[in-house]
């Protein structure tokens, strides 16, 4: 690659996040549950008006959690997305839990709520929502199918914290919801994640799930005078230095939210026409959502035209990229029965789809390197 490439992403990072990594590292306290994990948790925990919030080593590691929370195993089922990244999915089979693949809808490709209903079976026990690119799925009904029968609605934010649906922060209309600080999210420590809890009740057991059972977070508190094994659990505590760096790019939460809205603007503003003329079509956000600007993709009118796009761009030096490929047709979704799904949305829409370079601090000669590129583009 030249000097001229234009990566498909690159973590935001500024002077401000040595600092406070160099903080916790002088401090000799980098272990998890330090004062940078304490931070974050009570920053996201006002933000959001929400009882509990965990940092996690990663969004995996919240889904896992949530699948312990809930008691799931073998003989349950969790109706899911199949255009998901595979933890959506993977970390609640991990428990022994059978995935259900339900389709997305063709605008917003976010899980289709008017085809939940009929995968419904008495043995349901969850429901899990991904806020696909940020943009809220449609929680009002999804919330209303699952409290009428006890589901559990897990909402998987890993694209969307600070996006909004009907003023309400992604995140926190389910029983949990789960956030990604990998370095290909609006905010990264690297590697890591966060549990939202939504209910008072649920917040000691998760506690005590991310501490490997034990009931540790209530002997730091001095609320017991020893602590002991005591449910189920794993290590899910991130290290102290990389909530540090959390913290950095919390606090910078708006400067990187209107970098990336700025990026994303400009992107739709120069791309709709093109767009239009090569029978492709930019990301639709419905009017009662506020998106988090995770990411800017096309939906190119044939896997012909995406293939040719992408090397297109390839050849000028720029990385775009696709995802997903369809977790029913996947080789372990097909070994949990994900073959008798029918989502044809998803295995058209994984043909099509592709994402533009997309970062906050993405300088305007990047964006418009990739622009002019794109605009080249004839079909
Ligand atoms: C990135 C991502 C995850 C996994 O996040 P990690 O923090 O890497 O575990 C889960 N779900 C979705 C939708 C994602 O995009």
């Amino acid at each position: 690659m030249s000097d001229h490439d234009i990566p498909f992403n690159r973590a935001f990072i500024t002077e401000l996040e040595l600092t406070r990594i160099r903080e916790a590292a002088y401090s000799g306290r980098i272990s998890g549950d330090g004062p940078f994990t304490r931070r974050c948790q009570d920053l996201l925990r006002e933000a959001l008006g929400v009882p509990g919030v965990l940092l996690t080593t990663s969004c995996t590691h919240a889904l896992e959690m949530c699948a312990m929370l809930l008691d799931l195993g073998p003989g349950d089922e969790v109706i899911v997305p199949s255009f998901t990244f595979v933890t959506s999915v993977s970390a609640f089979a991990l428990r022994g839990a059978r995935p259900v693949f339900c389709d997305i809808r063709p605008d917003t490709l976010n899980l289709d709520h008017e085809q939940v209903e009929g995968l419904i079976t008495e043995r349901t026990k969850a429901v899990v929502a991904v806020h696909y690119a940020g943009v809220g799925c449609e929680l009002d009904a999804l919330r209303a199918i699952c409290d009428a029968r006890g589901i559990a609605l897990v909402e998987d934010n890993a694209h969307g914290l600070f996006g909004r649906y009907r003023g309400q922060w992604l995140g926190t209309v389910g029983r949990f919801g789960t956030q990604s600080f990998h370095e290909t999210k609006n905010f990264t420590c690297g590697e890591g994640g966060a549990l939202i809890l939504n209910r008072a009740e649920d917040v000691q057991r998760a506690e005590i799930l991310r501490e490997k059972g034990t009931n540790r977070a209530r002997f730091f508190r001095g609320e017991i005078d020893k602590y002991t094994w005591v449910d189920l659990g794993s290590s899910y505590v991130p290290s102290d230095v990389l909530a540090a760096m959390l913290h950095a790019q919390l606090e910078r939460r708006e400067e990187i939210q209107a970098s990336r809205a700025a990026v994303w603007r400009r992107y739709e503003a120069a791309l709709a026409d093109w767009a239009e003329g090569l029978g492709a079509r930019l990301p639709v956000v419905p009017a009662h959502c506020e998106q988090a600007f995770h990411m800017f993709y096309l939906l190119m009118p044939s896997p012909d035209a995406r293939a040719a796009f992408l090397a297109h761009m390839k050849a000028r030096g720029i990385l775009a990229v696709f995802h997903y490929v369809p977790l029913h047709l996947s080789e372990h979704g097909q070994r949990l029965g994900g073959g008798d799904a029918s989502c044809p949305v998803t295995v058209d829409v994984s043909e099509r789809l592709v994402r533009l370079p997309f970062f906050g601090g993405m300088s305007d000669a990047e964006q418009a390197a990739v622009i002019e590129a794109a605009l080249a583009f004839g079909g």
